[in-house]
């Protein structure tokens, strides 16, 4: 019997905003234990929320980033449970009106763009640290972390494979940086994962029995627990076994996953709409205004290097990683459309030069007044002295092509293609090497430096032995 899976993922992402969601208290990572709390975040009687503006225009610009419907009037609810962390027992959170609705994610498995449905983007607040390694007989609770803003992004169980769901996770982490919501340091818990798989008979449509992994802090651990998860169903099944809805834990250090509880159904957390916080109405107008923040996305990118620039997959992705290379290779290609030598040079020899400066220094290799390995050094030079491309060639010496390795490389080619010459230079023809110093000039033009040149052919055709 042959079988499917089905993936959904929730990412949980901390927004990067100044304050926390519901008071004033700081929203920062490292602080001593406990510094950053106040009456609201710790839950004590009469304490009244408050909701952060800021973290609703960062909850509305992901959704539309995730190409989501803005649900215009919305709340929050309560979500009721008693845990240490959580001091309120109960967190606030969206249940019934999620603020996104119905958007997607485009991904590319193996060349093929396949749209991943967000189901949808809610609110969530974060809940402190326990600490439990500190002491043998006690535990540490650290409420920092108390009332941090999250959203939580809820996929549809799209996700067919590993694959898809490493580039799905990768795809929503550069999102996420693009569009300036999160800082998505996975080491400081920014972003976290639960993991949903399910399996069935190849050809079925009927999902099999869902099985959730909650809070894996790092993709490397949510794919390997999905592989796990996925492998351990399958063998269930082929047993002859039924798969039984289970929330499990993922343990990073054994490798597995082990039950935690039988699946909790969301009438156990009877939520209820939040009293002590409004409705949230969300106009058009602020929607738009979101809008227009969002710069190119990652993907749209990916598409446009590929395939109207030609670059390989690899150069294309090691732009976009970076937001800020990606933006300056954007700027040059308007100015010159040399696209695989200006891609090769932002990666290889960045400078913080403007692109019209940059792309001087392209044209010189294209002119073939520079070799390719003195792109570096040009760059160095108009970085110290803050100076043009030109002046850097004429401070350089270069203008003259006194660069050594362009002479290098012509006086290369040269030797190649006049093996006989060379072979009678070594046989004692020493006049041989006027012919081969001759045709150095003609290629260059007769730009080359001749004392350079006269000196460095001899070592050339020495070492070439
Ligand atoms: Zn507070």
């Amino acid at each position: 019997m042959e079988y499917d899976i089905r993936i959904g993922l929730e990412v949980h992402c901390e927004l990067n905003t100044k304050s926390k969601m519901f008071c004033s208290c700081k929203n920062s990572f490292g602080d001593s234990p406990n510094e950053n709390c106040c009456p609201v975040c710790t839950g004590l009687p009469g304490a009244l929320p408050s909701l952060n503006k800021e973290a609703v225009k960062k909850a509305i610009k992901t959704g539309l980033a995730l190409n989501c419907q803005i649900n215009n009037n919305t709340y929050l609810d309560r979500k009721n449970y008693f845990y240490p962390d959580l001091p309120k027992a109960y967190q606030i959170s969206q249940f019934y009106e999620p603020i996104c609705q119905n958007g997607y994610l485009e991904i590319l498995d193996n060349d093929i763009i396949k749209k991943i449905r967000i189901k949808e983007i809610h609110f969530e607040e974060d809940a402190g640290k326990l600490i439990h390694d500190r002491y043998d007989d006690l535990t540490l609770i650290d409420y920092n972390r108390c009332g941090v803003p999250l959203i939580e992004i809820v996929t549809m169980p799209d996700i067919e494979n590993i694959n898809q769901a490493k580039e799905f996770l990768d795809g929503i982490k550069l999102l996420l940086k693009y569009i300036g919501v999160s800082e998505c340091k996975m080491e400081q818990g920014m972003l976290r994962c639960d993991v949903n798989v399910s399996v069935m008979e190849k050809g079925s449509e009927t999902l099999g029995n869902r099985l959730e992994m909650k809070n894996i802090n790092s993709f490397s651990a949510a794919i390997k627990a999905i592989e796990y998860e996925a492998k351990r169903q399958i063998e269930e099944l082929r047993k002859g076994n039924k798969i039984i809805s289970q929330t499990r834990k993922w343990d990073s250090i054994n490798e597995k996953s082990v039950l935690m509880r039988d699946k909790e159904e969301s009438a156990d957390y009877r939520f209820f709409k939040e009293p002590d916080i409004p409705f949230i109405e969300i106009d058009d107008k602020i929607i738009s205004e979101i809008k227009r923040e969002i710069p190119i996305l990652p993907f749209e990118r990916f598409l446009t290097y590929t395939k109207k620039y030609n670059l390989s997959k690899d150069d294309a992705m090691t732009l976009i990683r970076d937001k800020e290379k990606s933006d300056f290779f954007d700027k040059c290609v308007l100015i010159n459309n040399n696209y695989k030598i200006i891609s090769n040079k932002i990666i290889n020899d960045f400078a913080k030069i403007s692109p019209e400066e940059f792309c001087r220094v392209i044209d010189f290799v294209n002119e073939g007044r520079i070799s390719n390995s003195s792109v570096g050094k040009i760059f160095q030079e108009m970085e110290k002295n803050n100076i043009s491309a030109s002046d850097a060639l004429d401070n350089l010496g270069l203008n003259q092509i006194n660069d050594e390795n362009y002479i290098e490389e012509i006086i290369k080619t040269v030797l190649e293609e006049n093996e006989k010459a060379v072979e009678d230079f070594k046989n004692g023809k020493k006049n041989a090497v006027g012919f081969l110093i001759g045709q150095c000039m003609i290629k260059s033009k007769g730009k080359l430096n001749p004392q350079i040149l006269n000196s460095m052919i001899y070592k050339i055709i020495e070492k070439g032995e």
